[in-house]
């Protein structure tokens, strides 16, 4: 009691100290729109939309929530590119059929503009890491809505080279995706797995230049031979869900794939917050 009463008044001093500003368009959020409940079993029942809301309310204005867009079918049924037509059924688009990709889908959160661009640019580069956690749920939705949990051996995040990990202090999807084992173990009726985060296997041994600004032909060369498999025996044989930010041309996560297959996995799946159109 006294414990709760403690932490009641220590987070009540806290929202004074440090109000908390909107991750996407920095305006002070409002104590009440810090009041909705969070439940895992509701999450995972709701829209997109309606969930990403309930996970974002301390950290997003309600001026800045409605700009999510969540990425829906029709899509391409390898890269996950939404299309246009609203009408049309799932299927390959023209990328998929002409260059082979390595890995057996990917598929996303949201699209990559507005608020949520600003979110994650500010939750890579600006030091926001209190997202990681929100995100990392949101993340964790998405896989439920493709995947059972038991379909995957293992869960992996793009690698960032050692020299900016340094620099920046994390690995933005490394932060986000260590939440899972706790998410899906929750005492919930959401699906239970032991979920297993691989973090040592696959290594950036290049440390590339930023790929902003870069064209796909531009993009594609300069991730070629970035990414190492340092544990052959960590991948081979194993279905891994391959997790990063965005998706944008798909270079990034393709080369990875890529000498995760060559390693001899047996299926690699992407998953991004996030997906450029
Ligand atoms: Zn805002
Ligand atoms: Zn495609």
């Amino acid at each position: 009691m006294i414990r709760k009463t403690a932490t009641k008044v220590g987070r009540a001093l806290s929202d004074a100290l440090f109000p908390m500003t909107c991750c996407a368009c920095g305006r002070l959020i409002q104590p009440e729109e810090k009041t909705v409940k969070t439940d895992m079993d509701e999450l995972a029942g709701a829209s997109p939309e309606n969930a990403f809301r309930q996970v974002m309310h301390k950290y997003m204005c309600t001026s800045c929530i409605p700009g999510y867009t969540p990425v829906e079918p029709p899509y391409c049924t390898r890269c996950g590119e939404p299309f246009k037509s609203r009408s049309d059924k799932d299927h390959l688009c023209g990328d998929c059929i002409t260059r082979k990709k390595h890995f057996s889908f990917a598929r996303a959160c949201a699209v990559y503009d507005g608020p949520v661009l600003k979110m994650i640019q500010a939750y890579k580069y600006s030091g926001k890491t209190v997202l990681a956690k929100p995100l990392g749920t949101m993340l964790y939705l998405e896989f439920l809505r493709h995947f059972r949990p038991k379909s995957i051996d293992a869960a992996l995040a793009v690698p960032l080279h050692e020299k900016r990990i340094h620099r920046r202090g994390y690995n933005q999807t490394i932060l986000m995706i260590r939440h899972w084992p706790a998410i899906a173990g929750k005492n919930s009726g959401l699906p239970k797995a032991k979920i297993t985060i691989e973090t040592n296997a696959l290594v950036r041994s290049k440390n590339t230049a930023a790929q902003t600004g870069l064209d796909r032909r531009q993009r594609i060369k300069n991730m070629k031979n970035a990414f190492e498999v340092k544990s052959p025996e960590r991948v081979a044989g194993k279905k891994l869900l391959l997790v990063d930010d965005v998706y944008t041309t798909g270079s990034t996560v393709e080369e990875c794939a890529r000498v995760l297959d060559k390693a001899g996995a047996a299926e690699v799946y992407v998953l991004t917050l996030a997906r450029a159109v």
